[in-house]
């Protein structure tokens, strides 16, 4: 599927098998070698900047990023996502109109995001959601958008990953009145703890971006900690949200570990643990053919 060569997830550390708080006393440990996996369910690998995409998924390779979710947002960006996860192992395509760019929605654009989704490459359809933050689309446009989104993915069987900012009472009720589909990723995570609470009861795999890592995300983290081990999952949104300490600079998937450590930080986990617990996440929410088998 890929001309890359494909090497072996690099030794992100050395694991001891003492108690954690030995652990967290000796910075250098001693123990048993631990190869560490890291997921990226969410990056836009077409929209860099000045990094190719295959550049891209070598530095994530080489980080120990063994899988990848790149997203579309319209038609275009949307059949690019998944050629590109046809070139690369270890790459999967989500295909969608971005709630920003709902007025492009239209039937026609919607079949063709319908064809895409049935890819064997796509694991998800989206993003799709409401943003209130931007208002380039109507609140109505956005909706039927939304409706039209989880349709696909119940028909699919594909994840559903939705976006959604600043719209958190009116998601969680379309996505409860359309009927859900079996998996549903909230991408970038930005609700409360109460929204947290709700996702977990449904089930509803949480992910979160560098954004966690920003100074000013106090809030976020206390959210952060609240979800269940298994309902987590990392994203970078890249080229967006680049983590501390690298904001200013173009994210890329490679930089998912910022936020892995930072929600093992306030989750009181090691950061090994939550790795392998977000890879196997990752697979129930997104059903990757063969991941890992590599
Ligand atoms: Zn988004
Ligand atoms: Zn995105």
């Amino acid at each position: 599927m890929t001309g890359l060569h494909v090497p072996e997830p690099r030794t992100v550390g050395v694991r001891a098998r003492s108690a954690a708080s030995t652990r967290r006393r000796n910075p250098i440990p001693t123990g048993v070698i631990a190869v560490v996996q890291y997921v990226d369910t969410h990056c836009h690998l077409d929209h860099h900047q000045d990094l190719s995409v295959a550049a891209q998924v070598e530095r994530a390779r080489a980080a120990g990023v063994t899988t990848m979710v790149t997203v579309g947002t319209d038609m275009a960006s949307s059949t690019q996502a998944v050629a590109t996860a046809r070139r690369f192992d270890g790459v999967w395509a989500a295909v969608g109109v971005h709630p920003n760019d709902a007025m492009e929605a239209t039937p026609s654009v919607l079949e063709v995001i319908e064809r895409l989704a049935k890819e064997d490459v796509t694991v998800a359809v989206g993003e799709t959601g409401l943003d209130r933050y931007r208002d380039h689309t109507t609140p109505q446009q956005q909706e039927a958008s939304f409706r039209a989104h989880i349709e696909l993915a119940k028909r699919h069987d594909r994840a559903l990953v939705i976006h959604c900012r600043d719209a958190w009472p009116d998601c969680l009720a379309i996505l409860e009145d359309q009927g859900p589909p079996e998996r549903v990723v909230m991408h970038c995570f930005s609700g409360d703890v109460e929204v947290v609470e709700r996702c977990a009861r449904a089930g509803w795999f949480m992910s979160f971006a560098g954004n966690v890592t920003f100074h000013n995300a106090a809030p976020l983290r206390e959210a952060a900690a609240a979800v269940p081990l298994g309902l987590l999952l990392t994203e970078t949104d890249s080229p967006f949200l680049t983590p501390h300490p690298h904001r200013g600079k173009p994210n890329d998937p490679s930089y998912v570990s910022f936020a892995l450590r930072t929600l093992a930080e306030v989750q009181g986990r090691e950061p090994e643990d939550v790795a392998e617990a977000v890879l196997r996440n990752a697979q129930r929410a997104f059903a990757f053919p063969n991941v890992g088998a590599a």
